[in-house]
């Protein structure tokens, strides 16, 4: 016997008939001996009902206020799994984030996870109790209500599946597992067996939304062993894991893309020791996250410093930047809306020399020019035109063999 977390998303539990399923889902998980720990996000788009309606009353909503509306979410829905289960003759009781123990550090509508404190699921537990949490909320030090950043449940289920250590953690979504890539835009996608922590890490943070980036860490960190899987279908989901047996031999793994991005260019800097300090302080300080940063020296004593943030985020960036003019000193800026991110993501790649050309020359055969590069151990990620986002994902995932089902080439090996 073990414990098992499991998560269920927004759609998994977007309607009283699914809540219904997922407590059969849950009470077969009871059934097979394990103690069980469920997750629940909001139903549906409540989440996004309940900023609208925010944002009807109030222009720019305090964020406390905003932490204590949308946690509302995920207690509706806790108390109808519970009743489910109950209903169904199983013993269940529901947790707020507070209730459960998940103290979180003092800032709204984005906080971390500072402790959890597992005294009281662990007594139900003992009790033979199925424990119902909600998801994406906690409390600070202070007893003020917080929440985790959208799509936060995901990091609930994770960090409780750590605390509690558990055998393994379960995310219950409306897909049945991680792609090569988007499976609504590319056609030949392909579910993955199995993808390591730090592969799911850099597709999670470039734009793949079927985990949360920090949920991800939590399972890193914590080597916790994940599997995202359909919590409507039965079959196997994918497993996300730190040694990823299976498809070895596949250097590229997934692509990530997003649009709305923007590049943002500032220019006539001085050419100086401080000049890159002294911009990218100021966006930090202010709160503005930049991406991928390029510094081009025109002349001797003057550059160029282009960068690239979410378009959502260019006005402040702008605001920003022109408010400290003087100090950073600055002839003018200019930017280019209408961009997207298209990456490459494999743990391959730290021994594969030549991945970059090859997405390189992929996309310049398909006439797409790329405007900004960066690169890490295991991803290469371009900014290109939004218009040709889809085409240049399509391709690549034709050159990089993602469509195909992959043989197990070390078995092939011969000396
Ligand atoms: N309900 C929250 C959201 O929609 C948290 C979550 O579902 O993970 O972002
Ligand atoms: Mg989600």
């Amino acid at each position: 016997m073990g414990i098992i977390v499991q998560k269920f998303g927004g759609t998994s539990v977007g309607t009283i008939e699914r809540i219904q399923k997922v407590a059969k889902r849950v009470m077969e998980e009871v059934n097979r001996g394990n103690q069980v720990v469920v997750v629940v996000s909001a139903m549906g788009k409540t989440t996004d009902h309940l900023v609208d309606m925010a944002k009807q009353i109030n222009s720019k909503p305090s964020k406390r206020e905003m932490d204590m509306l949308l946690t509302t979410g995920e207690q509706v829905t806790i108390s109808l799994l519970s009743l489910a289960l109950l209903e169904n003759g199983y013993e269940a009781v529901s947790y707020t984030g507070w209730q459960a123990g998940i103290l979180t550090e003092s800032i709204h509508s984005n906080a971390r996870i500072a402790n959890i404190d597992t005294k009281r699921i662990n007594e139900q537990l003992a009790h033979g109790k199925i424990v119902v949490v909600a998801g994406f909320q906690g409390v600070t030090s202070a007893g003020e209500i917080t929440t985790l950043g959208r799509g936060g449940s995901d990091t609930t289920a994770v960090a409780l599946a750590a605390a509690l250590h558990a055998d393994k953690c379960d995310i219950y979504t409306d897909v049945t597992g991680v792609y090569t890539t988007d499976p609504r835009y590319v056609k030949t996608a392909r579910k993955l067996q199995s993808v390591s922590y730090d592969e799911m890490l850099e597709l999670a943070n470039l734009g793949a939304g079927v985990l949360h980036p920090r949920a991800v860490e939590f399972a890193k960190n914590y080597l916790m062993p994940l599997e995202v899987r359909s919590s409507m279908e039965l079959e196997n989901g994918t497993v996300i894991e730190e040694e990823v047996s299976m498809e070895k031999n596949l250097i590229v793994r997934g692509i990530a893309f997003e649009d709305q991005i923007t590049r943002v260019t500032v220019n006539g800097l001085e050419n100086g020791l401080r000049t890159l300090s002294s911009i990218f302080s100021t966006l930090a300080k202010n709160g503005v996250n930049v991406d991928i940063i390029i510094q081009s020296t025109t002349s001797l004593d003057t550059t160029s410093i282009s960068f690239s943030v979410k378009t959502a985020d260019l006005q402040d960036a702008i605001n920003v930047l022109k408010k400290n003019k003087e100090e950073i000193n600055f002839e003018n800026i200019e930017h280019e809306s209408g961009l997207a991110k298209v990456s490459i993501v494999g743990s391959g790649m730290i021994s594969n020399p030549g991945v970059a050309a090859e997405m390189f020359n992929v996309l310049a055969e398909n006439g797409i020019q790329v405007k900004m590069v960066s690169t890490s151990e295991i991803k290469v990620s371009t900014v290109i035109e939004k218009e040709s986002m889809i085409k240049a994902v399509e391709a690549l995932h034709d050159a990089f063999n993602l469509s195909e089902e992959q043989v197990n080439h070390e078995s092939k090996v011969t000396v």
